[in-house]
């Protein structure tokens, strides 16, 4: 699914090919115990979902993009929900004509390489849900 160096608190990761990004990420900070952090990338996929978040409707509406793109940007952070890591990842695609479309990451799949480095905090960062938003807030 992935592999990994470890220089301290921080971790070269690379996808394997093929695999769903989130996913991977997500089963690579629970095995390492990562429960806070950063997380930035890039790489190439075939697929990629978006969701943008309505603020009137407090919805996500998603979209899926079923092309091959480079991942120009993967941004993001880890925290904790219900004691497991909880990711929070944005990023970019750049299409074939070097347009680029971006957004709230869903899932990605990855056609090419997906090379990561995650950073682990050691202060506890957690999440609540907040019903005037929508959203699952950082709660400290
Ligand atoms: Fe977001």
């Amino acid at each position: 699914m992935y592999s990994f160096v470890q220089d301290g608190d921080k971790y070269v990761v690379s996808i394997d090919n093929h695999e769903e990004v989130v996913a991977a990420l997500a089963a690579f900070c629970e095995k390492q115990g990562i429960l806070a952090g950063e997380v930035s990338g890039i790489g190439a996929v075939n697929s990629a979902t978006l969701r943008f978040l309505d603020p009137a409707t407090k919805k996500y509406v998603d979209k899926t993009f079923d092309e091959q793109m480079e991942i120009s940007s993967l941004v993001g952070n880890i925290s904790e929900k219900d004691g497991k890591p909880y990711l929070h990842l944005h990023a970019n695609f750049g299409r074939r004509d070097y347009t680029v479309v971006g957004g709230h990451l869903l899932c990605c799949t990855l056609n090419g390489a997906c090379e990561l480095v995650v950073t682990k905090f050691h202060c506890k960062v957690g999440r609540r849900f907040e019903p005037s938003l929508g959203l699952n807030l950082y709660d400290f």
